[in-house]
């Protein structure tokens, strides 16, 4: 495995009863990419997700993560790793204002700071609530941190849910379905707002069943389909493949 991988599925399987979920899946993710996990519905991307987060163990094989094999692991102790994952969980909390929302996976993250002296609380309160704000800002909401989370549009919530990934500081931030169910003008919204990010260093996994959303996003593709990879390459190179066409157009997509 080459230094720079952050992220190694390394010759995953997992069956559900009779049906192959995954076969024969080996995937790296380098240091600082976005790297995008495409394929039909059905094709096996939650499931190869949630063996990446712990939700599922594998039949065989293993995920090593900065070098440390993770598989096994609690999903929890996943997460204090630095793998974070953002859209359809954790929900953002619809009665707290924006602030308090980003604020909660910040104090999270500082396990330990309600052990603290009352100055030195203050102190770890003042600097993650400048932590909250600066996400806030990088996502466009700094406006509106006093409003009610509940109020915002669904476009609005998942900037929203980025914050509270991004003030985790994550050394991986996987992004679920980021356009799932959206309208067309709150995906565009969420294309660039992704877009922003991209360049930034930081690595990122985009799952998506959509191709067109990730194209413009991705450094590299990894295809899925009937739980195997059929492709794996630069967006552009992808795209072309005939195998990748088939499966989308013979598949539930
Ligand atoms: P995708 O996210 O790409 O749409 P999934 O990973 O959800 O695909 O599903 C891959 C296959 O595994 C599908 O055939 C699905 O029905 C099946 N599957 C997923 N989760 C379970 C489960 N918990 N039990 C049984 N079958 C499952
Ligand atoms: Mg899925």
């Amino acid at each position: 495995m080459p230094s720079n991988a952050v992220l190694h599925v390394a010759d995953v399987h997992k069956s559900f009863g009779g049906l192959r979920a995954l076969s024969d899946i080996d995937l790296q993710v380098m240091e600082g990419t976005t790297h995008a996990i495409i394929g039909p519905n059905g094709a096996g991307k939650s499931t190869l997700l949630n063996v990446c987060i712990g939700r599922l163990a594998p039949d065989t094989g293993a995920v090593v993560f900065d070098g440390e094999v993770i598989t096994g692991k609690q999903p929890y102790e996943i997460n204090q790793m630095g793998i974070v994952r953002v859209f359809q969980t954790p929900e953002i909390f619809p009665d707290l204002t924006l602030l308090q929302n980003v604020m909660v996976p910040a104090f999270a993250k500082h396990d330990g700071a309600f052990k603290l002296n009352p100055m030195q609380a203050m102190a770890k309160r003042t600097e993650i609530i400048d932590d909250a704000m600066h996400c806030l800002n990088d996502v466009g909401l700094a406006h509106q941190k006093d409003a009610v989370a509940a109020s915002l549009s669904r476009g609005d919530k998942r900037r929203l849910e980025l914050a509270m990934g991004l003030v985790q500081n994550p050394r991986l931030l996987l992004l679920d379905e980021p356009t799932a169910g959206m309208s067309r003008h709150d995906t565009n919204s969420t294309i660039d707002l992704l877009k922003k990010f991209k360049g930034r260093g930081m690595t990122k996994v985009i799952i998506e069943h959509d191709m067109h959303v990730v194209f413009s996003l991705a450094d590299r593709v990894t295809v899925l389909a009937q739980g195997r990879i059929i492709a794996d390459g630069p967006p552009d190179q992808v795209r072309g493949n005939p195998k990748v066409q088939e499966a989308y157009l013979g598949g539930t997509h």
